[in-house]
């Protein structure tokens, strides 16, 4: 399997005005190395001294495709669920400067602990099911699906262009940026769509 990770999907109304939309969605993958699941913890690496949380919705694709159309993207999905991509800011500041790949930055063990899924169907809208992540009982980020730059069909449409999507690859759909910021040890994570707790899990 593997993951698929959009980069900017939510817009930053503090820096709209000099930061124009993408026109196409980018997007970078994750090995199946990065996952963490059944609430396991996260130990920081001692690669980096700036990880930081990004909460998203992820999409768990249950069918074979290939140049989908965004009319039939729905088909190719039926269940939905929540995780972090946890991303090494330093690093990934140091790749962007010198034009280098970000995998280090953001494909790394333990880089995308991911939650419980729930079937759509369970939701009244796709385009419109509120998440959020606390830490330590805080709320630290915020988003709704509604928000999305590119919906959920039009990204597995564009990504599967490029790439053919194989039963059990993840999407994960972006973060909305407010709110982004660091983890240090001891934090607890806990990740909600709706009011359900589907990721809850401590940085070590
Ligand atoms: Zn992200």
């Amino acid at each position: 399997m593997k993951i698929i990770a959009i980069g900017r999907n939510y817009t930053d109304h503090a820096k709209e005005m000099d930061n124009p939309l993408p026109e196409v969605p980018i997007f970078f993958l994750k090995p199946d190395s990065s996952l963490i699941k059944n609430n396991k913890p996260f130990f920081l690496p001692d690669f980096s001294s700036e990880i930081h949380h990004e909460v998203e919705i992820v999409v768990k694709i249950d069918r074979l495709g290939k140049n989908i159309k965004k009319n039939f993207a729905n088909r190719y999905y039926s269940e939905m669920g929540i995780g972090i991509d946890f991303t090494a800011r330093d690093l990934q500041r140091h790749c962007k400067n010198e034009g280098l790949p970000w995998e280090i930055a953001k494909a790394f063990d333990g880089s995308a602990p991911l939650g419980k899924f729930v079937n759509k169907h369970n939701f009244a809208d796709i385009k419109d099911i509120p998440f959020r992540l606390e830490i330590n009982g805080t709320i630290v980020q915020t988003g709704n699906t509604g928000q999305m730059i590119f919906p959920i069909d039009e990204l597995i449409s564009y990504v599967s262009r490029f790439f053919t999507l194989k039963t059990g690859d993840l999407l994960f759909t972006g973060t909305p940026p407010a709110g982004v910021g660091p983890v240090h040890r001891n934090d607890h994570l806990q990740a909600f769509i709706e009011d359900e707790l589907l990721l809850d899990f401590y940085v070590k």
